[in-house]
């Protein structure tokens, strides 16, 4: 592993201390240069939640090298706790920065995740928005995850960068399960940026993120997604000093896990 940070533990998660220019310099363009291998995880609210129903997903989550906060609820959750982490990192910029170096270096990308459709124009436009961008190969993300062809397709490419767009738990899984194989490579889960990249999904704009309401931006675009809202107030709940008290007394913070 490169770069050393101090850790936040929220929920059994143990963040990581840093600014995104840190880990970019610190971490990411240093583990690039030196055809070092690691596994990033942006996790944001849900994630954690998710983490507590989940054991098996947990394991993965810790086991992996480096988690980042995304999402301005751990942010929040980490200054109730009077242990404040330095600022939001979000998967989404991370991988702008990756591709934009990527671009500058000659580094190669593999872009895996989303529908066919979403996947290619995610990678046409980042080749017009990253000039020299090297794409070492593309594939949709809606495949068996144990299927073997998969992650023997990405290998023979060689990637420097494995970008994994298949949605929370199934992305940071397919590369708990696949990394080993890999000799380097930069491994993050992007949710449902290659969407955004693409132009089928827009980012909340700047103001909303400024007004910590990007959550209610994405669930206009998509209601779908209310129960995953219910999730984010039920950990910010668990993290406002009193209100989490009473939560934990009356039990609403343990569930089941459910492997
Ligand atoms: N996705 C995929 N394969 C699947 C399920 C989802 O490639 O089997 C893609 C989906 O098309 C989207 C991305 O994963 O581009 C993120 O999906 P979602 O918004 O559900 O992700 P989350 O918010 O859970 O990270």
């Amino acid at each position: 592993m490169t770069g050393h940070y101090d850790k936040v533990t929220i929920m059994d998660i143990d963040f990581i201390h840093t600014t995104m220019e840190r880990f970019l310099n610190d971490t990411i363009y240093p583990t690039l240069a030196n055809e070092d291998k690691c596994f990033i995880v942006t996790a944001n609210p849900e994630i954690v939640i998710e983490t507590r129903d989940y054991s098996e997903f947990k394991k993965i989550v810790q086991d992996s090298d480096y988690v980042l906060a995304d999402g301005v609820g751990v942010i929040n959750a980490a200054r109730f706790m009077g242990r404040p982490l330095p600022e939001r990192v979000s998967g989404i910029d991370v991988m702008y920065e990756m591709l934009e170096h990527a671009a500058e270096k000659g580094y190669s990308v593999f872009f895996l995740g989303a529908a066919e459709d979403s996947n290619r124009k995610a990678v046409e436009n980042a080749q017009e928005k990253f000039p020299g961008l090297v794409v070492a190969g593309r594939h949709d993300g809606y495949f068996d995850p144990a299927d073997e062809e998969i992650s023997r397709m990405v290998l023979d490419t060689n990637p420097d960068i494995v970008l994994v767009a298949l949605g929370m738990q199934r992305q940071e899984k397919w590369i708990h399960d696949n990394i080993a194989k890999f000799d380097k490579g930069v491994f993050m889960g992007v949710g449902g940026s290659f969407d955004v990249l693409s132009g089928k999904a827009q980012r909340a704009p700047q103001g909303w993120i400024q007004c910590q309401l990007e959550w209610l931006y994405r669930l206009i675009q998509e209601p779908k997604r209310i129960k995953r809202v219910l999730r984010v107030a039920e950990f910010m709940l668990l993290h406002i000093p009193i209100i989490g008290q009473i939560m934990k007394v009356f039990g609403f913070s343990k569930k089941k896990p459910r492997n």
